[in-house]
């Protein structure tokens, strides 16, 4: 490895980043990522698919690129926050977006890399988490951690808590081991392989609050609480809202059962920005966000792209599993009132889980969406 590759890994470090390995880049690695598809497992989720050729072949990302640059920041060391009769949310959701926060420091690494090599703009390409790339695989060839059963990217150093982002290059850079078994005489460790230090050890797949995962490593999104809480725009399935309990925003339970979560380092935070007091929100708060209320609570955090329709879709399915019965007056406003029949549809579900079905006669009889409507017929015929 040359001397102004490590010159480049320190000064990438500097930035800010926790994590900087390189892989050499090739063709045709999918990762799984086609049988995924192919499953229907992505959902509704259809740029998946329109990216899947991109994702497999970086040529048609980057024409001439022969390496990419993985780079990791922690988030380790934060906590989900929840407190007494609160809400859970996705432990990355409580900081500023890190899709702005991260992207200032790729655009410095670009500026590195230029300085360091020679080359121009259209010399590499960087992408935090969105672009087709597949990210999580470069990441275990590169040796920043490996693919786990619950299907993350899983860091000695980090634990499950890494943000990944990603740049390719034309430039030639020296690939970084990835990581071997301990096993005496084991061939070169495939990088991709999933659960390769995770053993005997099945706590993620047996924690899945909605029994998402198809097999160890393959997660259905259709059935995920990330999945549904954040990607679906529409009704979340009926059998599906028990499962998701009191969190409103993503899952971590697969990742916070994770034993390597015992090493992890906290980091330095250089790109990120907390907030924190997402996590103080209660349930009664959250049902009561008006627009401008909700624009100004989640400005720039990743939780302002469900919206307030999704947000209070989600919040109505904690609060029809929080056994709060005290919530009833709210949520029967809702069912009957709000402008979304999404909401509607969802606070009508939490009224009858919290007994109050009885105070629905008038929004049942003005009703005229479908989908709400179905909601009411579900619960003349509940399925046992
Ligand atoms: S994020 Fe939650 S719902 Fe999704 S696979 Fe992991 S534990 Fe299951
Ligand atoms: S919880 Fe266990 S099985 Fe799941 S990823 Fe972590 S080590 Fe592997």
């Amino acid at each position: 490895m040359d001397a102004r590759q490590e010159e480049l890994r320190r000064r990438l470090g500097e930035l800010g980043f926790d994590d900087v390995r390189f892989a050499v880049l090739s063709s045709g690695r999918d990762d799984g990522l086609r049988a995924w598809l192919d499953a229907g497992m992505q959902g509704e989720m259809g740029w998946m698919e329109r990216s899947a050729a991109k994702r497999i072949d970086p040529q048609l990302v980057l024409p001439g690129a022969r390496s990419v640059i993985m780079l990791g920041v922690s988030y380790a060391g934060r906590t989900a926050g929840a407190g007494e009769g609160r809400p859970t949310w996705a432990r990355y959701a409580l900081n500023e977006d890190y899709h702005d926060t991260i992207k200032p420091a790729l655009v410095a690494a670009g500026r590195v890399i230029e300085e360091l090599f020679g080359v121009g703009e259209r010399d590499y390409r960087y992408y935090v988490d969105t672009g087709p790339v597949l990210e999580r695989g470069w990441a275990a060839r590169a040796g920043i951690g490996f693919v786990g059963k619950n299907a993350m990217l899983i860091s000695r150093r980090h634990g499950n808590w890494l943000l990944l982002a990603a740049i390719l290059t034309t430039v030639e850079l020296a690939g970084d081991e990835p990581i071997r078994k301990k096993v005496a005489n084991t061939a070169p460790a495939r990088a991709g392989d999933v659960g390769l230090l995770c053993g005997k050890c099945t706590r993620c797949l047996d924690a899945c609050p909605t029994d998402a995962f198809a097999r160890p490593g393959v997660v259905d999104a259709r059935r995920c609480v990330s999945y549904q809480t954040i990607e679906n725009k529409g009704v979340i399935p009926r059998e599906l809202r028990a499962g998701i309990g009191r969190r409103i925003y993503g899952c971590d339970v697969c990742l916070e059962v994770c034993p390597w979560n015992r090493f992890a380092q906290e980091g330095r935070k250089l790109l990120l920005a907390a907030r924190g007091e997402i996590a103080e929100l209660g349930l009664g708060e959250i049902l009561a966000l008006t627009p401008g209320r909700f624009a100004e609570v989640f400005r720039r955090t990743p939780i302002k792209r469900v919206k307030l329709g999704g947000l209070l879709r989600n919040a109505c399915i904690v609060a029809g599993n929080s056994g709060e019965v005290s919530l009833l007056p709210q949520l029967l406003q809702l069912a009957g009132t709000h402008e979304l029949a999404l909401v509607r549809a969802h606070a009508v579900w939490a009224v009858f889980r919290l007994g109050g079905g009885a105070g629905l006669a008038a929004a049942r009889a003005a009703e005229t969406d479908a989908n709400v409507r179905a909601e009411y017929a579900a619960e003349d015929a509940p399925v046992t």
